[in-house]
């Protein structure tokens, strides 16, 4: 086990200044751009695979760093970038956990290149978990996958919601339920492959923020992929679904627990995300409030100004400890006692949207137009306490643990 570590490694702090300067000299530049073309920033993303950032070995090789801080200091620069653009970037890398997590050796090794493809012909993929009727309450999922014994073949139908890269994704990563009477567990995954029959986008949503990332329905119309394509395979599954039934007759409190335990380990990075776009946009009201004069005087003089910046700085800083700490525990196994991975969620995305309004108030009314960064950053740190579970739901999470419950 790595023991809890605050300073990098001279590795790790060159991982970092490589990642940073692509954030300053490719992404942050774009940044408006994009957000205006309300599109997915191709250009860019065939850029960070040219240089090594959109590929599977280097996300594999921040996820697998025993120090837990790989991940969280990755997704923090590229975010310090820009929000919209970054996710375009990592987004594959959510599709690509799921199969790493749950598939055979043999999935991993055929679906996740075909994930990225490669600089000169770049690919992208989606996780398809949330549903019209199913977003907190993912155990009220409807889209089904019936399996054709005679074909050995998987039948998916039903309607995916809200999926980053939907429709426009090589693969698709689909969440069905298996069996009904499970809730959760009941739950697969599947791969669809590229060009599947019954597959198709729905709406792509406009949205408030975060807008240079694609965020569409997906339709799922009696899709038929091979019995191979579900990960980690039939007998596994079988062997899953029998103890799930075993624990449900049981009281079911630990399958609970288990389901947790999987949220909490991917929340950090949510949570380091957010610290990228809370620190860029405090760099920017610190600059300006240092340059800004008003009265005679630059404005970070007044005491009201510059102590906004000293909580914008603490917060930041508390967050990325609650963030690192859990990335720490994930990675070496510790058991989350105090939710500890929701906590970091839930503080650092709490955590932008106050500093990136306090920044927009900084820099008065500059701050309230597309000239200065700090709008569209406020604009995107929306995100952070909704998606991967909402604020709402890691307080639910939570408080449940303190009070020794389930949950549910
Ligand atoms: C830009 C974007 C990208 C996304 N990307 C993906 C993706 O790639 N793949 C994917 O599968 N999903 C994705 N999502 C979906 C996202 O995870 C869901 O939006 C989120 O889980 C919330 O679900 P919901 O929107 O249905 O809100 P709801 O669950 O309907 O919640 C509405 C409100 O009610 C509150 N609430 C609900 N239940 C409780 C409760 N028990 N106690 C207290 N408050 C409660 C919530 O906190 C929230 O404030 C994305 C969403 C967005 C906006």
């Amino acid at each position: 086990m790595a023991e809890f570590t605050m300073e990098l490694s001279d590795e790790q702090k060159e991982v970092r200044d490589w990642l940073h300067g692509f954030a300053a000299d490719v992404i942050r530049p774009a940044a408006a751009e994009w957000d205006e073309r309300e599109e997915t920033p191709w250009p860019v993303i065939q850029e960070a695979a040219k240089v090594g950032i959109y590929s599977l070995d280097f996300y594999a090789q921040q996820y697998f760093d025993p120090t837990g801080l790989g991940i969280p200091m990755a997704m923090e620069e590229l975010f310090w970038g820009d929000a919209g653009i970054a996710l375009s970037i990592v987004g594959t890398g959510l599709a690509a956990v799921g199969v790493l997590a749950n598939g055979t050796e043999e999935q991993i090794g055929t679906w996740i290149p075909q994930m990225y493809g490669d600089a000169n012909d770049v690919k992208v993929a989606a996780f398809c978990s949330s549903e019209p009727d199913a977003g907190s309450d993912v155990a009220s999922m409807r889209t089904r996958a019936v399996y054709d014994e005679a074909k050995d073949e998987w039948v998916l139908n039903g309607t995916k919601t809200w999926a980053t890269n939907g429709g426009i994704a090589n693969v698709h990563v689909v969440v069905a339920v298996v069996d009904p009477e499970l809730g959760s567990k009941g739950h697969a995954s599947f791969i669809v492959p590229p060009n599947t029959p019954g597959l198709s986008q729905g709406q792509k949503f406009k949205k408030h923020g975060i807008r240079a990332s694609h965020t569409a329905e997906v339709i799922l119309d009696n899709v038929r992929v091979p019995g191979s394509c579900l990960l980690g395979g039939k007998e596994k599954l079988d062997a899953r679904l029998a103890r799930a039934r075993e624990k449900a007759k049981k009281g079911g409190e630990r399958v609970k627990n288990a389901a947790m335990a999987t949220f909490e380990a991917s929340r950090p990075a949510v949570g380091a995300m957010a610290v990228g776009t809370a620190r860029a946009a405090y760099e920017v009201a610190l600059e300006y409030a240092q340059t800004r004069e008003q009265f005679g005087r630059p404005i970070i003089d007044n005491q009201g100004v510059a102590f906004q910046l000293a909580d914008m700085r603490t917060s930041i800083d508390a967050a990325r400890l609650l963030v690192w700490r859990a990335s720490w525990m994930a990675t070496n196994g510790k058991p989350f006692t105090a939710a500890e991975g929701s906590m970091s969620k839930l503080f650092a995305s709490e955590t932008a949207k106050k500093v990136t309004a306090q920044a927009i108030q900084i820099l008065g009314g500059n701050g309230y137009t597309r000239e200065y960064p700090v709008e569209r950053m406020h604009r995107d740190s929306a995100i952070y306490t909704i998606f991967e579970g909402t604020s709402e739901i890691q307080r639910l999470v939570i408080a449940r643990t303190l009070a020794g419950m389930p949950i549910r």
